[in-house]
């Protein structure tokens, strides 16, 4: 059981044939089990998961369920979950326990889903590789010492290895997709502002976006139908209704034409990914889709762009940690003038590249240099957005690579920032165009999976579901579980 989809669980319980109950429990397991040689869990809250899970049974009983009722599972450790630590893989908020739920933990908890703890991140959700976390690298089910990309590599690791059937993710410049391609898993990132954004630790608030990680993109369509929606309490959440996901998953793909950028393939993508995106592309072809060559003109300059913009406001929104209202304060804060309480709170209490972002951003923005570097890369930005909009004036959809190259070995990167940045490279147009993405398992570079990215125009998050979901009825590449990771605890 604990290697079945979401949708196949769900099934299950409606049918009697497991009960929450159980189900939890098992999945409690696993985590004890496989979880010490992966660190894919920050907080694993057993006993109230057990008590939801109870819950969950009464409701399922009552024939009061939704399809999401008494399914487990784990939220990046970004969400604020009342009453349950919420850290952001850092230092800074390893006391912070937040009063309230974030709107995403609320709706999924409303919707019956069991929450078994909270997982792994880089800090702040900065960076590719998992490595920034506080709490110490996550690592690559498939390979141990190969990370498991970030920052949500937490989620993507624990569903990867069959620990929770789903797990909720963030995405700002690739988060979810590029976790979800090095793990084998279905990751998706909404239109910005499709899911709120309220409760969830702010990063670089224009580009921040909530979002899922699966085993299937039918398993995402049921989560997204539970998570968006209009929130009164983010100005930035769109209000537009909800489309029965699930639904229009199986209409056919007669009629789709899928643009393929020319210049996504060149020298810098890995021949292993190459070869099986190739494949990919092929079978979408077979599945009826047409396909298009086009070119992405300026998306080689979203790194540099991004890495502008997204310190940027990070630096403005993480100054409110300082050790005054909440968050890390040194033993030795009141040991000199106010400057040095700051210096001690946030010098000790943020890692080296939370630290190195705030520094960029407060430089980008500061008098001097705004017009350069501030003003310049949104710039940028509105040329990438244009290169887009061109391009699904003739396609539905664009697919491509989620990352150059498959995971790559733990401190592997880690000493050259610019390099860890590149690895961004294919999933950052899709943030600076507030357009939705997914990548999905599509194959495999040596012993390690390798993702499809598929983007679409805003709100066309039914298309990009219904064109992985297709594919999936016809691979399964998703359904393959990393070596010692597919028996029963
Ligand atoms: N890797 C990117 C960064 O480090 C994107 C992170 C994210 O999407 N949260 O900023």
């Amino acid at each position: 059981m604990h290697d079945k989809t979401l949708a196949l669980t769900a099934r299950a319980l409606q049918a009697g044939e497991i009960s929450s109950v159980e189900l939890t429990n098992r999945c409690l397991e696993r985590i004890r089990r496989f979880d010490e040689s992966l660190n894919a869990f920050i907080t694993v809250t057993g006993d109230r998961a057990l008590e939801q899970a109870a819950a969950a049974d009464r409701r399922i009983a009552a024939g009061d369920a939704t399809a999401l009722t008494g399914i487990p599972i784990a939220h990046k450790d970004i969400f604020c979950t009342a009453g349950i630590r919420t850290s952001c893989g850092s230092r800074m908020l390893d006391n912070f326990i937040s009063p309230y739920d974030a709107t995403v933990v609320e709706r999924l908890s409303r919707a019956g889903a069991v929450m078994l703890g909270k997982t792994n991140m880089d800090e702040f959700a900065m960076g590719s590789s998992n490595e920034t976390s506080f709490y110490g690298a996550v690592h690559n089910p498939w390979d141990r010492d190969k990370v498991p990309g970030g920052s949500s590599g937490g989620s993507a690791a624990a569903v990867a290895a069959r620990l929770v059937p789903a797990a909720t993710g963030t995405d700002t410049g690739g988060s979810i997709r590029q976790p979800a391609a090095l793990a084998g898993v279905t990751g998706l990132k909404p239109t910005y502002g499709r899911v709120s954004r309220y409760g969830m630790v702010a990063f670089a608030s224009s580009l921040d976006q909530a979002g899922t990680l699966t085993q299937t993109a039918e398993d995402a369509a049921l989560l997204l139908e539970a998570m968006a929606g209009c929130d009164s309490r983010d100005s930035t959440s769109l209000d537009e209704p909800v489309p029965d996901y699930s639904r229009a998953i199986g209409e056919p793909l007669e009629g789709l034409t899928i643009g393929v950028p020319e210049n996504f393939f060149d020298d810098g993508l890995d021949a292993g990914n190459a070869a099986a995106l190739t494949e990919a592309l092929g079978e979408l072809e077979r599945l009826g889709a047409k396909l298009k060559s086009i070119r992405l003109d300026n998306v080689h300059l979203s790194v540099p762009a991004y890495y502008v913009v997204a310190p940027a406001e990070a630096s403005s929104n993480l100054s409110r940690f300082d050790g005054v209202r909440y968050g890390y304060r040194s033993p030795e804060a009141m040991a000199g003038d106010l400057n040095a309480f700051y210096r001690r709170n946030r010098g000790e209490g943020f890692g080296a590249e939370v630290k190195r972002r705030i520094l960029i951003g407060a430089w980008v923005l500061s008098t001097g240099y705004y017009d350069a570097y501030y003003l310049q890369a949104q710039k940028v930005r509105q040329l990438i957005s244009g290169d887009f909009a061109r391009a699904f004036e003739d396609v539905d959809i664009v697919a491509g690579p989620t990352t150059p190259t498959p995971a790559f070995g733990i401190g592997q990167k880690t000493g050259d920032p610019v390099q860890m940045y590149l690895n961004d490279i294919y999933t950052i147009g899709a943030n600076l165009a507030g357009l939705p993405a997914m990548s999905v398992p599509c194959g495999f570079s040596g012993a390690l999976p390798v993702g499809l990215q598929l983007i679409g125009p805003h709100l066309s998050e039914a298309r990009l579901l219904q064109t992985a979901h297709h594919f999936q009825r016809e691979t399964d590449w998703h359904a393959r579980v990393p070596p010692g990771y597919g028996e029963n605890p």
